[in-house]
């Protein structure tokens, strides 16, 4: 498959480039050096991602000038603290990263929020390149400029915007991602694909195989119509508050049973397909959604490997956590409806039908 590139479009006016290709390791350095006016980068990569790939970066790097720095931090959510972005700091403080230097994300989302809220704060904001690592960062990290860290609170709650100046997603990194990984990727490109509907739902559905059996010109396909998407959809939201929300389809349950299941029990991306199959049998009853609808996302999750939880959890506290969440108000849930591939609704929900459907689904009948 060729090199594909798609130039992004940011709320200030200017752009960035997303690169998509195998092989773009041993050129982002080169790449960077024509974005940015210093000659000094700070890599950051994790410890499982680090042995694979650091080197190659850093040598890109150095062939493009750089004076290179890394640091790696260990693999995992919990690295998402304000201890590593101290760290980081220090470390910037230390190779002398000025105005003009360059912070480097290189690992999945971990590093991708850890390492760019790291360049958003250090001296008020540095540039920053991604090379995100897995399938998820790469469909979901690459747009919307969110940088964040993690507090005893909750996940998330520290962070700022901070738009890369580069993004590269190197399909060759993927050869070494973990099974349960890529489930996390197909569950964000499914919940894509539904809401965007039209030509992108109809090529995953026809292509869910390849995905599955990771034929990379179908993953790179798959990447580079989601990121469309989502850049779409971003852009949007910038005139018309609020169309961002389509991309809580399936969060709201998803959240709510990570919670319960306990951090790390279920993948984000099987709790998210669990929660498309959710709240298409809720919106049979509250928004107006077909079995018709239902029975076809549910092929085309099960096409992609993501089949039905055959745990249930209890309905009671899956409930007490959504009225937990933030989206709740007085009685009512929000929740994201697709009725059909590209149709979509958001619409607050009686909290008596949620707590119908999920102790229907705790049974294992809905
Ligand atoms: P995500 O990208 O899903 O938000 P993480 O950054 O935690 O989340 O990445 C998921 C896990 O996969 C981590 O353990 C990380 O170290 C590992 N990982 C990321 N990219 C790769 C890769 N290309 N090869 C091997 N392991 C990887
Ligand atoms: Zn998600």
């Amino acid at each position: 498959m060729r090199a594909q590139c798609l130039e992004m479009s940011i709320p200030n006016g200017s752009t960035y480039r997303i690169y998509l290709s195998r092989g773009l390791l041993d050129g982002v350095g080169e790449k960077t050096a024509s974005l940015v006016a210093g000659r000094k980068a700070l890599i950051v990569s994790d410890a499982n991602v680090a042995p694979h790939y650091l080197e190659r970066v850093c040598g890109s790097f150095a062939r493009g000038g750089f004076e290179v720095a890394h640091e790696v931090v260990a693999a995992g959510e919990a690295s998402k603290c304000l201890e590593n972005a101290s760290r980081l700091w220090d470390a910037c403080a230390r190779c002398g990263l000025g105005r003009d230097g360059v912070v480097v994300a290189l690992g999945g989302g971990v590093v991708g929020d850890l390492a760019g809220f790291v360049a958003a704060t250090w001296l008020r904001g540095v540039a920053c390149v991604q090379v995100p690592t897995t399938l998820l960062a790469m469909v979901d990290s690459s747009i919307g400029g969110k940088t964040a860290l993690d507090i005893d609170a909750g996940k998330n709650l520290v962070g700022a915007f901070a738009q890369p100046v580069l993004v590269a997603c190197d399909f060759e990194t993927l050869a070494t991602l973990p099974e349960a990984e890529w489930a996390n990727g197909f569950a964000e490109i499914a919940k894509s694909a539904v809401i965007e509907g039209g030509g992108f739902y109809e090529w995953l559905a026809a292509h869910a195989e390849g995905l599955r059996g990771r034929d990379y010109t179908v993953v790179q396909g798959a990447v580079a119509r989601s990121l469309v998407f989502k850049g779409r959809v971003v852009a949007a939201d910038e005139r018309e508050g609020g169309v961002r929300e389509c991309l809580n389809y399936g969060h709201t349950f998803a959240h709510a049973l990570e919670a319960a299941a306990g951090l790390g029990t279920v993948s984000h991306g099987r709790a998210v397909a669990e929660g498309m199959r959710f709240a298409a049998r809720l919106g049979t009853e509250a928004a107006g959604v077909t079995e018709s609808f239902v029975a076809q996302q549910a092929a085309l999750l099960d096409a992609l490997g993501l089949r039905a939880l055959d745990a249930a959890w209890p309905a009671d506290e899956l409930f007490a956590r959504m009225a937990f969440d933030k989206k709740a108000r007085g009685g009512m849930l929000r929740f994201v409806f697709a009725t059909a591939p590209g149709i979509w609704q958001t619409m607050t929900v009686d909290a008596d039908l949620v707590k119908i459907h999920l102790i229907l689904w705790e049974q294992g009948v809905g």
